[in-house]
Order: structure tokens, then C-alpha cells, then sequence
């Protein structure tokens, strides 16, 4: 089964120039309405989850 990225929002800041967001290289993690998603798009690669600040991202 795929894993892909999950956002603890508690743990995220919600930025929309997150540092996390620009190395996806899909554009799988969006900003909407003051809010962050990842969409089906993820692959799960991981690449987010090294890049997150917070350490705001699991791969599930
Ligand atoms: S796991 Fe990879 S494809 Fe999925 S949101 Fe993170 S960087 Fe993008």
C-alpha cells in the first residue's frame, strides 16, 4: 500500500512558502482558504517530511 504525507496541523505553522510545500515536486501539498492539504497527487516519496521545519509531516 502507498504511503503518503499526512500534516499534523497542530505541529505545521500553515505557510504558504513552506519550505516542505516547494520540494514537492507533484505540487501535492496545497493552500486553500488559510489552509494546508495534501491531495491525491502524493506519492509518498518524502521528500516534504525532510524539508518540514516543524517536523509537522508523517508518511501513513
Ligand atoms: S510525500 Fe512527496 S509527493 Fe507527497 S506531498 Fe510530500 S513531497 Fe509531495
Amino acid at each position: 500500500m502507498i504511503k503518503r504525507a499526512y500534516i499534523d496541523l497542530e505541529a505545521c505553522n500553515q505557510s504558504e512558502d513552506c519550505s516542505a510545500r516547494q520540494h514537492c515536486s507533484k505540487e501535492a501539498i496545497k493552500f486553500e482558504d488559510g489552509k494546508i492539504y495534501v491531495n491525491q497527487l502524493c506519492t509518498g516519496c518524502g521528500k516534504c517530511k525532510r524539508h518540514c521545519d516543524n517536523k509537522a509531516i508523517r508518511l501513513i
